[in-house]
């Protein structure tokens, strides 16, 4: 399974330029393809595309987002085990551990590179005690309320 780019597609390659994977191609002002073997589901094409021109792999529209309104990566120190699996599952390379503190020696991850996150949550995802939530940054949060 993988996403979709419909013919709303006018070639503009934001997507294109984002991709962690390398899977999509196209000339500039034609529609773009993605390589089915190659996407890894992030969904990053579908919140940046400004058509809206992309379809998720249930075949159902992605909504375009403004990126400083994407959700970031937030870690529960409570209940993190600063096991770095949530930075092996980063396809953008974004996280790393924190420097452990005299309190507490455990590096827990942070985002090092927030304007590199794609807002994919595979972090989330992956990590097996539940410690990582994506929240929106508050401007998104009082745009929608
Ligand atoms: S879902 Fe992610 S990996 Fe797949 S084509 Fe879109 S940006 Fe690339
Ligand atoms: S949401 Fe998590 S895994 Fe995805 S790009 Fe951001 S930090 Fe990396």
């Amino acid at each position: 399974m993988a996403y979709f780019i419909t013919e709303t597609c006018n070639g503009c390659t934001s997507c294109a330029r984002l991709c962690p994977a390398g899977a999509i191609q196209g000339e500039k002002k034609n529609r773009h393809v993605i390589d089915l073997g190659l996407c890894i589901e992030c969904g990053a094409c579908g919140r940046i595309c400004p058509q809206s021109a992309l379809q998720d792999p249930t075949g159902r529209a992605v909504q375009s987002v403004k990126k400083q309104f994407w959700a970031k990566p937030v870690f529960n120190h409570k209940t993190c085990m600063a096991c770095g699996i949530c930075i092996n599952a980063c396809p953008a390379g974004c996280l790393k551990p924190g420097e452990p503190s005299r309190k507490d020696k455990n590096a827990y991850p942070e985002l090092a590179d927030p304007g590199a996150c794609l807002s994919c949550g595979f972090c989330a995802d992956e990590c097996p005690v539940e410690a990582v939530t994506l929240e929106a940054p508050p401007e998104a949060m009082a745009k929608a309320g």
